[in-house]
This record gives C-alpha cells, structure tokens and sequence, in this order.
C-alpha cells in the first residue's frame, strides 16, 4: 500500500522530462569541503559504476562551481567525521542527452539524507558520529522531516545498532548495496548531502591525539533534546517527565531519595571489571542505594536507556556503552574506569560529554594503578589487544611501560593491549577516588538547570571629563541598563567597564554594580581614554561590549 502510494506521488514521465531538460541542481552551504551539505535535485545514483552522477543541461545548477578544485580532495565529507580520506563525496557528471543511452532511471520520490555511517558496530561512533548528526541535519532543513529517507553509503550491513537508525524517521533507511534492488540507474526527486558537524564534541586523533574537538558548539541542551525525543520513538518515559506529574518537589524528596539507585555498566566479553560483585557491594554499602546492573549483551536497547533515564550514578569501564550517559537525568554522576597504564586524561570522550556546558553531570575518573590487579592478553588477535605478533624487544617494551604514551588512532599496539585489559578493581581506591570527586560539586538531582540567557548590550553609555589639576583628572562613565534585563529575574548583574589610555596597549578592567562610576586614580589630564563597558549576570555571563566611548579629559 505505502508503496503505491508514495509511487503515485510523483508522475514518473513529468519527472523523466524533468530530468532531460532541466538536469541535476546543486546548491550547498558551506566554504570547504568540511563544512558543506549540499541539496540536490534529481541527483543520480548509477548501482553499476557506483557513482553519484550529475546530468548537466542548460538549466542545472551547480553551487559552489568549483571546477576540478571540487576534488582537491572532495566536495564534502559524507560522515560526521571531518576531513577523513574514506569518507569524502563526489560525483560523476554526464551531459543530460546521454540519458537517452541510459538505463531507465527510478525515481525515489521522497525527501532524502545520503551520508555514511563512521562506525555503526560501535555504540559510541553511533551516536556521536551518525544519530546526532542526522538528527540535527533533519533539523536544520524542515523538508528533512519523519517522511524522509536516509541512505546510508558507507557500505556496511545493517549492523548491531539497526533499530536505533530506524528511530531517524518513518521510513526503512536503504543501505548501499540495496539500492541496486531499484535499478541500475536511481534518481533522488530531492536530496541532502552530507552531516552536519554541529554536535560533536570528539576527534578520534588521526591527525593529532585524540581529544575534545577544538571550538565545540553543541550545549547539553542539544543533546538532552536529542535524547527526549529518542526516548520518545522508544517509549520510554523519563524521570523528567515523570517529576512534572507528580507531586510537589518538597513533599517528593525523601521518596525520591530512598528511590535513588545506581547502574553498573557491565561489559561481558573484554575490558571486564574482574570483581563486579564486590564492586556492586561496596556502592550499595557507601551510598545506600540500590544498585542495579545493565548491558548489551543482556537488554535490549531501550531497556538500558529506562535504567539510565532514572538513575543518580552511572559506574562503568571505559568503553562505547558509556555513550548512554547522553540519557542520564540532570545531577547524575558518571564514574569512568580505566584499566592499568591507561590515562583518564588522554580518552576523554566520556568526560568531555558530561562536562558540556549545561549538560549537568558530574564526571569522575578512577584508575587502575596497581599493576598486580591488571590481567592482560597478549596471545588475543592484535585488535583486541594481542602484542605476541610483535618483535620481542617491542612486546618487552610494551609489558615494561607503566604509561601508554600519547598515540594517533587506530592501531597503536601498546594502546590496544592496555586498553583490552581486565581490571580488579580496588575498593578503597575506588570508593576514595569516588569520595574525593564528589567533594568538589554538591550534586543534586533537583538542581535547576543554570540560566542561559546572556545580557544584552548596555545602553547609551556615556562619559564626562574634568580636569582637577595639572596632575589629577576625572572620568565619570554612565550608562543604562541592558534592554532585556526588565523582563528577567536575575540573581546578580554587574557591569565590567575597561579603560585603555589611547594608544597603550594595556587596560585597567573594573567589576562595577551601578550604572555608573567615576574614575580618579590614574586618571591623567589633557588624556584620550577609551572606555568599553558591558553587563555580566550570575558572575559568568557575560554581555557584549557597548560601542567604544572616546573620553578627553
Ligand atoms: N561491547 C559490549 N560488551 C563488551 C565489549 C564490547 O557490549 O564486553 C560493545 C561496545 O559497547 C561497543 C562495541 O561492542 O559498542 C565495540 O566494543 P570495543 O571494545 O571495540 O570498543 P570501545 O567500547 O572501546 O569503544
């Protein structure tokens, strides 16, 4: 039925002619390769070649035209991952006429997003290279909406996290190697190309050692919304959601307490906490509270996200299930394992999400540094770790290291022996690392989410001048109050207000309550000063600057 339908939706000969005598259309956003997603008109895809194609005829469009610079080195990277050599974009061009030769094309009528999965075996890569993305690339053009088709060209199988791609729309996403079921030539009505590097936070270190991804742009916001509406397609209820039904936050708060529990992430197969039992014990025993165990191997998906949805502490070993922390509820605390020679500082994927700003989490680390509590696996295959493959002197070396140094991705030999090692983890330490971590922030599940809205600009600044004596001088600085802040209730505003002496390259900064101050000290006669003065809410927002003040004394 769905499929007659959405056949009937478009007239296949008004759209063959479309295609003659218009051709493909392009206009993209973006300057570089890195930063583009392009939207076609009848682009094509021809199975045989496995090329993209562009009809060109006398009204096709190409934007940018970039000319043959379009492959130094591509037009756009197809996956979230920037500036990775298996995963850049082109296509193919064609003079319109050659369709005449050509197979009869199928036309694919709906609204489609084209893009490559990174890593779609690896829970982490899932969400953070490819759902965030998407979701927020279909966020980004309205036609990109629960009718639209994504086509996944990455040429990988479904893969072990299938299900969660389908929560992305309505509608089955294709996979490369069907789309040779529609012909040898396919044609998309209306495309998207490429992903949106908004919300990512990581760069896996191809190029430099991994590490939080320079400028990040994403706020715990973001992703909360992206995890609601996840949790959503899934059913799921949250807390959150939960706490707005029920009863008054006072009155809930002791049954909220005795509610509270902790998860234990639990990997089955490598990376394995050798003692989880005894872990499980001691949380219980410290905190009071429940603790409760999760893992792939044993849930399903949506199930874990429940579990995580409502808990206060989230315990697990470095590793992908950790990106399940993007469903905890707001004040939970993420505690990260690391095993043996492995630094908490050096795989920060986990981290760097709990510490978005807004995100609302408390991350702490705990690291195995007693080697007798370390097992390793150097007879494994070389990706899980194995190093018997390696020259003796290496493998020595390897054994003899207390410290995995820095590395690029993927195949660092020391790094993956490390990192696949089993861990029995030390009580104390753990319970003092835990300890330690949660002195430096109170954390409360009821804390309110922290304020987001930034001063405007004060308003008619101005400054008077006068001159005491031949030495002393006085510079008064007024000005309004920013226009937004009569509709908000805010804990505290001060205003900063600069003054540089024209021509030095220094400046006296000042935290001021009031509107308005006059300045004496250093203050000279006969002197240009110019003064910038701005509004800052609750110590750290800070407004921009007013228009800079020229002040003659
Ligand atoms: N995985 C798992 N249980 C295990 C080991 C791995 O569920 O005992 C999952 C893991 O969450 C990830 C995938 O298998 O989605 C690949 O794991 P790997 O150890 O290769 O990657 P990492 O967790 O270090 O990112």
């Amino acid at each position: 039925q769905s499929q007659e339908l959405s056949q009937a939706r478009i007239d296949y000969h008004v759209a063959l002619q479309a295609l003659q005598e218009h051709g493909t259309r392009m206009v993209c956003t973006g300057k570089m390769h890195t930063d583009r997603i392009c939207r076609f008109d009848y682009l094509c895809y021809c199975s045989e070649a496995e090329e993209f194609v562009f009809f060109h005829s006398n009204s096709s469009v190409m934007l940018p035209n970039l000319g043959s610079r379009r492959f130094q080195p591509a037009l756009l990277d197809l996956s979230s991952v920037e500036d990775h050599n298996t995963q850049y974009f082109n296509f193919l061009e064609l003079p319109a006429a050659a369709l005449k030769f050509m197979p009869k094309p199928v036309f694919v009528p709906d609204v489609t997003l084209i893009l490559n999965r990174f890593n779609p075996d690896n829970l982490m890569h899932v969400f953070h290279d490819d759902l965030l993305p998407a979701f927020y690339t279909m966020r980004q053009y309205s036609d990109l909406d629960d009718e639209a088709r994504l086509v996944f060209m990455e040429g990988w199988g479904e893969g072990p996290h299938f299900e969660l791609y389908r929560l992305l729309s309505s509608k089955q996403p294709l996979l490369k190697e069907q789309l040779r079921n529609f012909g040898k030539l396919m044609c998309f009505t209306k495309s998207y190309v490429g992903l949106s590097k908004m919300t990512t936070w990581y760069q896996y270190g191809f190029v430099q050692p991994q590490g939080p991804k320079a400028n990040i742009l994403v706020s715990g916001n973001e992703i909360r919304q992206f995890a609601r509406a996840l949790m959503e397609k899934m059913n799921i209820t949250g807390v959150e959601e939960a706490e707005k039904d029920g009863g008054s936050a006072e009155d809930e708060k002791d049954k909220d307490k005795k509610d509270e529990y902790i998860v234990v992430f639990s990997r089955s197969t490598t990376r394995l906490i050798l003692n989880e039992a005894e872990l499980i014990m001691a949380l219980a025993q410290e905190f009071q509270k429940r603790v409760v165990t999760v893992s792939l191997e044993e849930q399903s998906f949506p199930s874990i996200v429940q579990v995580i949805s409502g808990c206060s502490m989230l315990v697990s070993m470095h590793g992908a299930q950790l990106i399940t922390s993007l469903f905890l509820p707001r004040g939970a605390v993420v505690v990260e394992l690391f095993p043996f020679a492995v630094n908490p500082e050096q795989y920060t994927p986990y981290k760097t999400l709990a510490s978005l700003p807004g995100i609302d989490l408390h991350y702490i680390s705990w690291r195995n540094t007693e080697e007798e509590n370390t097992v390793t696996h150097p007879d494994r295959p070389w990706e899980q770790g194995g190093i018997s493959h390696l020259e003796k002197d290496e493998q020595e070396r390897i054994l003899a290291s207390k410290d995995v140094p820095r590395h690029l991705c993927c195949r660092n030999p020391e790094w993956l022996f490390r990192i696949y090692q089993d861990t029995l983890v030390d009580i104390p330490s753990f319970l003092d690392a835990l300890k330690e971590g949660m002195k430096t922030k109170p954390v409360s599940k009821k804390s309110k989410p922290a304020s987001t809205v930034h001063p405007g600009r004060v308003r008619e600044p101005q400054c008077q001048t006068s001159v005491q004596t031949t030495s002393e001088a006085k510079l008064t600085v007024s000005w309004q109050i920013p226009w937004n802040l009569k509709y908000l209730k805010v804990r505290e505003v001060k205003y900063e207000v600069w003054i540089q002496e024209q021509g030095e390259n220094t400046y006296m900064p000042y935290i001021l309550p009031q509107q308005n101050y006059t300045f004496s000290e250093n203050i000279k006669p006969f002197t240009t000063y110019l003064v910038w003065v701005r509004c800052i809410f609750n110590k750290n927002l800070l407004g921009p600057f007013a228009d800079v003040l020229m002040c003659r004394t």
